[in-house]
């Protein structure tokens, strides 16, 4: 079966009364019979009947055992936090969300639990920066913004040898392009705001366990911090997966379409895409993904960020805003945006220059966004009048 059939007909038609669309259960609790005797639904923090479709739904796609749906990809990547004590320790990839590095530093930090930083694209660095102590691995492949990609089958192989569960955020990548659970993870989160949902309205995160043993441990801090996200959002989410195969296949498609136009560009110095066999991780995205996704990062000759303003100011299609994946292509500046609280040389180090401009290539035609990007670049060019300070680093 293809993946397209299996996702539509993995959702399903309502057994009451028929109804083709999911029902939206828009209710906080359920009548019992008698007391602790019900259908199954006693309590909506503790289930809901539209929210189990969607937990039902993901944990297909991801080929995992169980499913879980919170109210932001942030809540989602607190509770997989939460399976672990004080005293603990995780391996993180070096290139991880702004978010969760700050839910780990700032938040976990104080409640003794420890976080190794390491470049996971080398799988060498991610055995050697396990101790006693680390329980968990958390990667993100791809990487935000460079789309640094890792072996997520070899990190697994680690993980499993010196018994330490290994979570990976497949948001970039969505589950119709990976599936980690089937290269060894034990947990997959997603932020549901991006693919998943799809539409740029709405935001989710869900968590995908490999076993019912992790997932009821999961249910357990859904349920015990209460962060579950609500039945009109867990429509919504559904909604956006029925069409996630095509979605992504054309954002790849129109994304491979743009990289290689940016290739041909003069203004610009280095592309991030790893569909590009340019890509420093291109052999292992193949390995891995069936397709290489919406992202593209960019930046220019010039490391000027008036100039890189210029152009994501410039553009008429690719709104200027955060996020990413939803039907419309946006465009955004890391180092003003996304990435404003690393300092600069750490940023550097990551390599998100000044002018690193990182694009979420939406459902357009692609032959319209090239010319968007073409025209935004001659306006730039054209505007752009180069300071002392810039003239000094071209
Ligand atoms: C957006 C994002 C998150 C956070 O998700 P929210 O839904 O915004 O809380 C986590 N991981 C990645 C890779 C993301 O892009």
């Amino acid at each position: 079966m293809s993946t397209q059939t299996q996702i539509i007909h993995s959702i399903p038609v309502d057994e009451l009364t028929g109804s083709i669309s999911v029902p939206i259960y828009q209710t906080s609790t359920f009548v019992q019979e008698a007391p602790g005797v019900h259908k199954g639904y006693d309590y909506a923090r503790s289930n809901n009947p539209t929210r189990k479709v969607l937990e039902d739904v993901i944990a297909k796609l991801e080929n995992g055992s169980n499913g879980y749906a919170f109210a932001s990809g942030l809540a989602a990547i607190d509770a997989v936090v939460k399976l672990l004590s004080s005293g603990d320790e995780i391996v993180a990839v070096d290139d991880i969300y702004g978010g969760a590095f700050r839910l780990f530093t700032h938040i976990y930090q104080k409640f003794g639990i420890n976080v190794t930083y390491v470049d996971a694209t080398d799988h060498e660095n991610v055995a050697n920066a396990i101790t006693s102590k680390t329980k968990l691995i958390w990667l993100e492949s791809p990487t935000n913004p460079t789309l640094k990609i890792s072996d997520i089958r070899k990190i697994s192989e680690i993980a499993k040898a010196n018994k330490v569960l290994l979570c990976v955020d497949n948001t970039f990548a969505s589950p119709v392009s990976q599936k980690p659970i089937d290269l060894g993870a034990d947990i997959v989160v997603h932020s549901a705001t991006k693919y998943l949902g799809g539409h740029s309205d709405l935001i989710s995160g869900l968590v995908v366990t490999a076993t019912p043993e992790l997932g009821e441990k999961i249910k357990f801090i859904q349920n015990a911090s209460g962060a579950i996200l609500a039945p009109f959002d867990s429509w919504l989410v559904i909604r956006g997966i029925e069409t996630l195969d095509l979605r992504v296949e054309r954002h790849s498609r129109n994304a491979q379409a743009i990289a290689e136009y940016l290739s041909t560009e003069e203004i610009i110095e280095n592309i991030y895409y790893p569909g590009l066999t340019s890509h420093v991780n291109h052999a292992v995205a193949v390995k891995q993904q069936k397709y290489f996704g919406g992202i593209i990062s960019f930046d220019l000759k010039i490391d000027n960020k008036e100039l890189a303003t210029k152009i994501v100011t410039s553009t008429k299609y690719f709104k200027l805003a955060e996020s990413l994946g939803g039907v419309k292509s946006l465009c955004c500046l890391p180092c003003e945006m996304t990435h404003k609280s690393i300092p600069q040389e750490k940023r550097y180090a990551a390599g998100v220059t000044d002018s690193l401009i990182r694009i979420s290539v939406g459902l357009e035609d692609a032959d319209d966004l090239i010319a968007d990007l073409r025209q935004a670049f001659a306006v730039a060019k054209n505007a752009f009048k180069p300071s002392k300070e810039a003239l000094i680093t071209i």
